[in-house]
């Protein structure tokens, strides 16, 4: 059986025969490979520890029971408060076709936009900075380009631990052609050990970087004038604002010679292509880091050609399929907008729906916020773990035991199910039936080879049951997940004549077997943008004027920087990895990692127990002395939890700073101090 890989972005495909999982030769993905996490799937098919029936207050009830308690909770609230006093909390875990059936339901039916998910910590900066540029939520290239490319820069990435598939590639262009990686990040990474050149530039120094890079573009002769005059929009603007800075290395906290070969290999060599990923978005600048760096591929006129242009690595396995049915707060299905009425109009009419919220709901920070202020009085929370991986956990806890009314579904047991009110046991990879969208934009069909243990359902049969319980059975008809794709994919093509480039609308017709059948596809073709062709109404691509980020306030009280981020053998709150023995055996115990010279400063020894306090929350956790760290910053990985430690969660370390434009958390620059126990 042919499948796809539950956990990261590359979306490699998984050929599952007799319990053993290898690599799909013929996926465009991965052509055969897996990294550990890939390759220990099978071990994650241990049912020991699985949510198998519904609950409600503790008690087994049958789904009938919990569905009908949760849709009378919902439409009572409603009734009483409006559609905004509801909310849902989704995932990137979701298949396309459940990510359909919930955004549907809220914003067409229920009529509010409150629905998010938890791809707002993963890439919305992103998507953020690909509408400003481009119009619409579009990476322009593909897998190829990273074996096609003479450089590849690699920015707030540790592609050999997060995307380890993709890092195999890179490696591989190294060697067949003698492609040079730049790794840009304040850590010594396992990705930095391995790059031509690392820039440890300061924490969220990478606005500057590129700004510094746009200058040097210009006055090097390096911009695409033809490029720029035929396809853009604003680029004076853009390279003013950053004229007016001086960018100097020490300001970035590095070499000057690393930062003239920087500068000078990007300027030489057309054939460049900048990954980036996490500590990008993750950041209060999140979006302006995205538009630096856009704005440099588009001043060179490397964009959409084999071997160039930017591309965002997405972290979880469908935060792109989430992106093309509106699965975040600020989007509408289909790459549809919400500030277009025409969108709405067109939207409404399709669905057939009773209203559409005309404005953006709450995004994850605020909807929680939210729910503990009492504005949303009912919130069903589904393939996530938001009471351990949100920034400020413990205040989400605190939401979550004041809120009148929590459903939560999910395969295993958490923190958040243990904080529901209603508790349903989600069937999960392996069991469930649908689709995937990758980073490059490959659409690839997850596939049930397996039955779903006791009474776990479909997340998408949820939302659906749900939708029918609290009235609108007609337009919530599916019985099976090909009849959401199908109109998905007709709702692409409507009011579409090139309007936007997501459009799968000739697969609106798919016969159920043709569904199951379908291969591996790329919508809008391998590369965009060559020749501009831009989703913005008068088709040309926009340059922003980027501004260098306001210094961060220091405070003497926390004068380190704590930064999140992830391990190579772990995934999300360590509900599924967590469990399978070749996965604990590279990091067993988390650990707060700093340098050489703040362990000297503070007489801390390898082990030692440090106590890491931020203004939200302290955890206890052994010293890690490494060379890797910058001194003045400390190292977490995000992963461990209340489940799996006895010392705290990361995530409750982490403040509320988000990007104001994407709401995207700002994981990686939190004030600490540090005090040995
Ligand atoms: Fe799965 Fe990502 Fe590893 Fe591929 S690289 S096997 S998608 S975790």
């Amino acid at each position: 059986m042919k499948t796809t890989c539950p956990y990261c972005g590359v979306g490699c495909g998984v050929e599952v025969n007799a319990g053993v999982v290898s690599g799909d030769a013929a996926h465009p993905a991965n052509a055969g490979r897996l990294c550990i996490k890939g390759s220990t799937l099978a071990a994650t098919l241990d049912d020991s520890n699985r949510l198998l029936v519904p609950t409600s207050g503790g008690r087994q009830v049958s789904w009938d029971e919990a569905l009908d308690e949760a849709a009378a909770k919902f439409s009572a609230v409603i009734a009483q408060h409006g559609p905004d006093a509801v909310a849902f909390y989704g995932s990137g875990q979701f298949l396309t076709e459940d990510y359909y059936a919930a955004n549907k339901l809220m914003k067409g039916f229920i009529g509010s936009a409150n629905i998010d998910t938890n791809s707002r910590l993963c890439m919305a900066s992103t998507v953020a900075g690909h509408i400003r540029a481009f119009g619409e939520d579009i990476v322009p290239g593909c897998y190829d380009d990273i074996e096609e490319a003479d450089l590849l820069v690699l920015a707030g990435s540790n592609t050999a631990w997060c995307h380890p598939v993709l890092f195999e590639r890179a490696l591989a262009a190294r060697a067949a052609r003698g492609t040079k990686i730049v790794v840009i990040d304040p850590r010594r990474t396992a990705t930095a050990a391995l790059a031509d050149l690392h820039l440890p530039i300061r924490p969220d120094g990478d606005t500057a970087l590129f700004l510094r890079l746009l200058t040097a573009l210009n006055q090097q002769d390096k911009i695409d004038a033809s490029y720029v005059r035929c396809h853009t929009k604003g680029f004076a603007k853009a390279l003013a604002a950053a004229e007016e800075n001086h960018i100097s290395a020490a300001s970035l906290g590095i070499a000057d010679a690393d930062l003239d070969t920087f500068l000078h290999w990007f300027c030489e060599t057309p054939r460049t292509v900048t990954l980036f990923s996490q500590g990008v978005n993750q950041s209060s600048n999140g979006t302006d880091k995205v538009n630096a760096i856009l704005n440099v591929h588009l001043a060179s006129g490397r964009i959409g050609k084999p071997g160039m242009g930017p591309f965002s690595l997405t972290g979880q396995p469908n935060a792109m399929g989430g992106r093309e049915v509106g699965g975040l707060a600020n989007q509408l299905a289909a790459h549809l907008r919400f500030e277009n009425a025409e969108d709405r109009a067109m939207l409404q009419s399709f669905w057939n729906a009773p209203r559409l919220p005309k404005k953006p709901g709450l995004k994850a920070l605020d909807m929680f916020d939210a729910v503990l202020a009492g504005r949303v009085k009912a919130i069903w929370i589904a393939a996530t773990n938001p009471a351990e991986s949100l920034p400020r956990s413990a205040r989400v806890r605190a939401a979550l035991e004041a809120c009148p009314f929590v459903v939560a579904a999910d395969c295993w047991p958490t923190e958040t199910t243990r904080l529901a009110n209603i508790v349903l046991p989600a069937a999960g990879w392996g069991e469930k039936d649908g689709t995937v969208t990758n980073s490059e934009r490959t659409i690839s069909r997850q596939r049930p080879f397996r039955a779903a243990p006791g009474e776990a359902k479909p997340d998408w049969w949820m939302f659906t049951q749900l939708a029918r319980r609290m009235g609108f059975a007609a337009q919530f008809a599916y019985t099976k997940p090909a009849d959401i794709f199908r109109e998905h994919a007709a709702l692409s093509g409507c009011g579409n004549e090139g309007a936007r480039l997501f459009d799968i609308s000739g697969r609106a017709k798919l016969s159920d077997a043709a569904y199951d059948d379908m291969a591996p596809f790329t919508w809008g073709g391998k590369r965009l943008f060559a020749r501009g062709g831009f989703s913005t109404p008068d088709r040309l691509a926009r340059f922003l004027p980027v501004a260098l980020p306001a210094p961060q306030k220091r405070d003497q009280a926390f004068p380190f920087i704590l930064n999140t981020g992830r391990l190579r053998d772990q995934w999300h709150t360590m509900t599924r990895t967590g469990f399978v023995p070749a996965l604990m055996e590279s990091a067993a115990e988390p650990s707060f990692s700093l340098s050489p010279e703040d362990a000297k400063a503070q007489n801390i020894t390898q082990g030692d127990l440090l106590r890491v306090t931020t203004r939200h929350g302290s955890a206890v956790l052994p010293a890690e002395i490494s060379q890797n760290q910058r001194a003045g910053e400390i190292f977490a990985a995000m992963h461990w939890t209340g489940a799996h430690s006895t010392t705290g969660t990361i995530n409750q370390l982490i403040g509320p700073e988000h990007d104001p434009i994407s709401g995207q958390p700002a994981s990686k620059f939190e004030p600490a101090s540090v005090q040995r126990l």
